[in-house]
Order: structure tokens, then C-alpha cells, then sequence
């Protein structure tokens, strides 16, 4: 088998230093061709569509927003919580 390919990596499993560059390469080619042609989302008015694909229609707009609002509802309530276990 031939190091310093995405493959060995993926396929095989190997994590030398050639293959893991090359991985990364891969990655960051991958990434930059997705986003050159441009959001392209297999469904609108989900945060991966924003996150993965780029989107910003109102639709993914909305649904980034709302997700970030939950996610720091959730933080609050944990925090609150915590804090109430530490003062009993
Ligand atoms: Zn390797
Ligand atoms: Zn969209």
C-alpha cells in the first residue's frame, strides 16, 4: 500500500504523517469546491443546511437562529440547574 493518499487513510485506517496531510488536503479541497459551487442544500429550513451547505435563504436563516436560541435556552437551564445542586 502507498502512503500520502486520502485512501490510506480512510480505507485503511493508517495515520502516518503522509496520509494524514494528505486527508487533510483532500478535506480542504472537498470544502473549497462546495463552496465554489455555491449553497446548494438537499433541503432548505435546517441548521445543516446553513452550517453544511452554506444557505442563506430566510428559510436556513430562520432555522439557524432558532437553533442557536434553543441551544442557549438549554445552556441557561443546565447552568441554573447546576447551580441550584451547588447552593443545596
Ligand atoms: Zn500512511
Ligand atoms: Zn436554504
Amino acid at each position: 500500500m502507498r502512503h500520502g493518499s486520502p485512501w490510506t487513510y480512510r480505507n485503511h485506517g493508517c495515520r502516518c504523517e503522509s496520509c494524514k496531510t494528505a486527508w487533510s488536503d483532500y478535506n480542504r479541497a472537498r470544502r473549497a469546491r462546495r463552496i465554489a459551487e455555491g449553497p446548494n442544500p438537499q433541503r432548505h429550513g435546517m441548521p445543516s443546511s446553513y452550517i453544511n451547505h452554506g444557505c442563506r435563504c430566510d428559510e436556513c436563516t430562520a432555522a439557524i437562529q432558532n437553533y442557536r436560541r434553543q441551544y442557549r435556552t438549554r445552556r441557561k437551564q443546565e447552568a441554573n440547574r447546576a447551580r441550584r445542586k451547588v447552593s443545596s
